[in-house]
């Protein structure tokens, strides 16, 4: 009697099996099409997997490409693409910044740790030629979630299957807990709701191209990660399971051509897929494969996709819906702007519900104008300057620095102490005294790439600051004290320079690892009225 019950309790909870879609026609779109998980950790970082056990748990949910984000500061060569078991292995990197996390791909190594604030990272991927994602932008722990507006990112998770559990009550949980031991892909996504993250992608969209992906942000199990206070029982026994999250939901790239066997050919096709926006993601655990066919015909926005029956096929400009249909669709554009379609199960999981497949964005009209790596580097000549300052070194006991000066320039030689992190730092630093100026303008040059914090202090310690990258080509800064931040807590507002009494170049563990060593030669320098 008992098995009865539990037997019949366990039915009511199940999770539906995924639907089969009928894919009747789609076989060239289908032979272009390529399946992914993006945002995977192994045991490099907080994964409980190395990347053969994430290949072989990819290729049994039928994925051809993962994209691996293990946690790190980009100083790692990334591995060369490698198909494993029929799946091609992307290295790429989440980088840890003040405002969130954020992931770079297709990117070489960098020649310092990227660090600080994310709008320094972002400049950072961007010179090394790498495209950035702010990771998890409205993950339940704050002090996950991507908090920076500005910063001029490529793309965003538009949602994260990792902050969709973590939202979730202990009631939904527990349902999902039950049915994970029968449908594990199917249990995980009944947890999901439609992530508030779309309307902000929406918003960013109109303002600059930006690229939406699904992140599986897939551990192999709860627990181990750095991210979390204490190992939970879930996590000791490794759920939720790669296979399980990579049957949850995938990306899929549409290429050009179906892919060619050759590992660092069809990375390059890939990487250059998910750049312009040729990728949708399908919730795979409610329906898989999706298929689709999102274009623009003259002024016409086209879109048909192979989808379950009685799904609905949205059509969004702005975040708004502008049609829906329940065939294909071909809506005049009368507004330019961006657009993009969701498909929509009739009994989707959620409140609101997640929709079954999202597109990236197709233009009408001219597209916004994409990033451009701004920073404070300038080549305008600056009227008002006043002479040049003289420099002294300020750092911590254990690391040792050296200050030159020639007639020209002042050469700061460092190295920072080895062993563990403990705020090492060297900095050279000038005093100013009742100067009412605006900006200080600096023409530096460094031994290799580096990047450096240009800081402001008051006789008290209140200290303001940036940092910037130097070239070892030489590189002219015009930083204005309205642009630069305030370091520690409880300080609001730019600094008032009368109240200041030193100007500081800081090398840390910001962008510096212990034992660094390096030049930074400072040319000229002048304060600007
Ligand atoms: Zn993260
Ligand atoms: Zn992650």
């Amino acid at each position: 009697m008992a098995l009865i019950v539990i037997g019949a309790t366990i039915w009511l909870v199940l999770p539906p099996a995924p639907q089969a879609v009928d894919t009747t026609g789609w076989n060239e779109i289908a032979a272009r099409t390529v399946p992914g998980a993006y945002h995977v950790h192994t045991t490099r970082s907080d994964g409980h997997g190395d990347r053969r056990d994430v290949a072989a748990a990819a290729a049994r949910a039928g994925l051809k490409f993962v994209i691996i984000t293990d946690h790190g500061d980009a100083t790692r060569p990334s591995d060369p693409p490698e198909y494993i078991d029929g799946v091609l292995c992307l290295d790429a990197v989440e980088i840890s910044t003040d405002q969130g996390h954020l992931v770079a791909l297709d990117m070489p190594r960098a020649p310092y740790p990227l660090g600080g604030a994310a709008d320094a990272v972002v400049e950072d991927v961007h010179r090394l030629g790498g495209f950035a994602i702010a990771a998890h932008p409205d993950s339940p722990r704050p002090a996950l979630r991507w908090t920076d507006t500005e910063a001029p990112i490529d793309g965003v998770e538009w949602l994260n299957a990792d902050s969709e559990w973590r939202k979730d009550s202990r009631s939904r949980l527990m349902r999902a807990g039950l049915g994970y031991f029968f449908r594990p892909g199917p249990a995980l996504a009944s947890l999901m709701d439609r992530p508030a993250t779309l309307a902000r992608w929406d918003a960013l969209a109109a303002r600059r191209p930006i690229v939406g992906l699904g992140a599986v942000d897939a551990h192999g199990g709860v627990g181990q990660r750095s991210e979390d206070a204490s190992r939970s029982f879930a996590g000791t026994i490794g759920i939720p399971a790669y296979e399980a999250s990579f049957r949850t939901l995938s990306n899929r790239v549409i290429l050009d051509a179906p892919p060619s066997g050759d590992a660092a050919r069809d990375a390059r096709a890939i990487y250059d897929a998910i750049r312009k926006g040729s990728v949708f993601t399908t919730i795979d655990a409610l329906a898989s494969p999706g298929l689709l066919d999102l274009h623009v015909d003259g002024n016409a926005v086209v879109a048909h996709a192979a989808r379950p029956r009685g799904s609905e096929l949205d059509l969004y400009l702005g975040g708004r819906t502008v049609s829906a249909s329940n065939g294909d669709l071909r809506e005049a554009a009368t507004r330019p702007g961006a657009y993009r379609v969701e498909v929509h199960l009739p009994r989707g999981p959620g409140d609101p519900p997640i929709p079954w497949l999202v597109s990236n964005l197709v233009y009408v009209g001219a597209p916004p104008p994409s990033n451009s790596g701004s920073s404070g580097a300038t080549s305008a000549p600056v009227p008002g300057s006043i002479a040049p300052f003289p420099w002294r070194i300020e750092k911590d006991a254990a690391s040792r620095a050296i200050l030159r000066t020639h007639e020209f320039s002042v050469e700061l030689e460092y190295q920072l102490a080895a062993g563990p992190r403990n705020s090492q730092f060297v900095a050279v630093a000038t005093d100013v005294r009742d100067e009412s100026f605006t900006a200080i303008r600096l023409g530096l040059q460094a031994d290799h790439p580096s990047r450096i914090w240009v800081q402001v202090r008051t006789q008290a310690g209140r200290r303001w600051g940036r940092t910037y990258y130097v070239d070892p080509a030489g590189t002219e800064l015009l930083v204005r004290l309205a642009d630069l931040r305030p370091i520690g807590e409880s300080q609001v507002g730019a600094p008032d320079p009368k109240s200041l009494s030193s100007i500081l170049l800081v090398i840390d563990l910001t962008n510096a690892a212990p034992a660094n060593s390096g030049r930074l030669t400072i040319v000229s320098s002048a304060l600007v009225k």
